[in-house]
């Protein structure tokens, strides 16, 4: 090794370490008996990525990050309002700038319910337009005096309950890019995905994409307000960015490879369901399910995107159901809502069969 790689070598394990030292040093105690508190990791200078956890009782839900500007933070997320303070607790506990903006990855209530806590806490939601349009189809209680999803959380989340709907009032059509110079973030709407309003964030310089919903990391994936079809076209624009670290909207961060696991489980999904049911009565075709989960089970690449079978109507079944309406223009089962979705993730992590 020359000197000079060798003075090299030496100052990047030192900035490596010192980042492995503050990012143990955010995630905090873990109180006994609490195995999942939400920890912070430091992923690049004044870049950070919080893991959320996906059950009905978490109050950080989805997975958060935010970027240290010069002059004012971004935050990835605003996750449900208990989350939003949990975020804002430890953002203000190292950095005393102005959380100036909350973006919203799209506008389920683990994402942007937290929104209105942003907005007392002195900050902005953005979003892309979509997200506002998926409210108004959604959010009947604010935009009219039907109840939507909205009043359906709050009957069993109290931080919903005491907080409201703050649709975001910061809207870009295509994307829109943060740059003080020091840091680039490009908030990019690449297609239907997860729902008609997913928008990623990317950070050019340090390689970061994180990916809302339209990329998860486990058993996660709630398919009822999007398109699977054109999900897999907006996972290939997703890719051709160029990311090596990739922080998905659940489940643990990862690198380039898991855009990869999510499209080809979602291809196989596809594939299986347009072999085995695509030409068979609703009736007929819910006989091929556990063949199917098998199959996609067996797969090592996707494995961990496949949920287990419960009793009723499980996530899977929901997957399928949804790819062989897009297929068939048939229905095969009611869609799971994501409160459902939710509360079978919950029994998910606690080992328990749904009845
Ligand atoms: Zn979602």
């Amino acid at each position: 090794m020359s000197e000079v790689n060798r003075r090299e070598f030496f100052a990047a394990g030192a900035a490596f370490l010192s980042l492995a030292a503050e990012s143990e040093l955010l995630a905090g105690p873990i109180p006994a008996g609490m195995p999942e508190e939400p920890k912070a990791d430091l992923i690049a200078p004044d870049i950070y990525f919080h893991e959320g956890r996906v059950a009905d009782d978490a109050d950080a839900v989805c997975n958060n990050g935010w970027i240290v500007f010069e002059d004012y933070v971004l935050v990835i997320d605003a996750n449900f309002p208990a989350g939003a303070r949990i975020i804002i607790s430890k953002i203000r506990s190292m950095t005393d700038k102005p959380i100036r903006f909350a973006f919203d990855t799209h506008h389920h209530g683990d994402h942007a319910y937290g929104n209105q806590v942003y907005v007392e806490n002195g900050a902005v939601p953005v979003a892309h337009t979509g997200v506002v349009e998926e409210m108004k189809r959604y959010e009947t209680g604010y935009y009219d005096d039907k109840p939507g999803r909205w009043e359906e959380a709050a009957k069993e989340r109290a931080d919903v309950k005491t907080s409201k709907l703050k649709p975001p009032s910061v809207l870009f059509s295509k994307d829109l890019f943060f740059d003080d110079g020091k840091h680039r973030v490009e908030l990019m709407h690449l297609g239907v995905a997860h729902t008609h309003g997913d928008a990623v964030a990317w950070l050019p310089k340090e390689k970061v994409l994180f990916t809302g919903d339209v990329c998860v990391n486990g058993p996660y994936n709630f398919v009822g307000d999007g398109d699977v079809g054109q999900w897999v076209a907006t996972l290939e624009a997703a890719k051709k960015l160029g990311a090596e670290t990739v922080c998905t909207g659940h489940g643990p961060r990862s690198v380039a490879s898991v855009l990869d696991d999510q499209q080809a489980f979602f291809k196989a999904l596809r594939e299986q369901v347009g072999a085995l049911m695509a030409e068979k009565s609703p009736e007929d075709a819910k006989g091929q399910i556990e063949a199917i989960r098998a199959t996609l089970k067996g797969n090592a690449q996707i494995a961990r995107y496949v949920a287990e079978r419960e009793a009723g109507e499980d996530s899977f079944t929901s997957q399928i159901a949804k790819v062989y309406e897009e297929l068939t223009g048939k229905k095969l089962a009611t869609f799971m809502n994501e409160r459902q979705f939710a509360r079978h993730a919950h029994a998910r992590s606690h080992g328990l069969a749904l009845v």
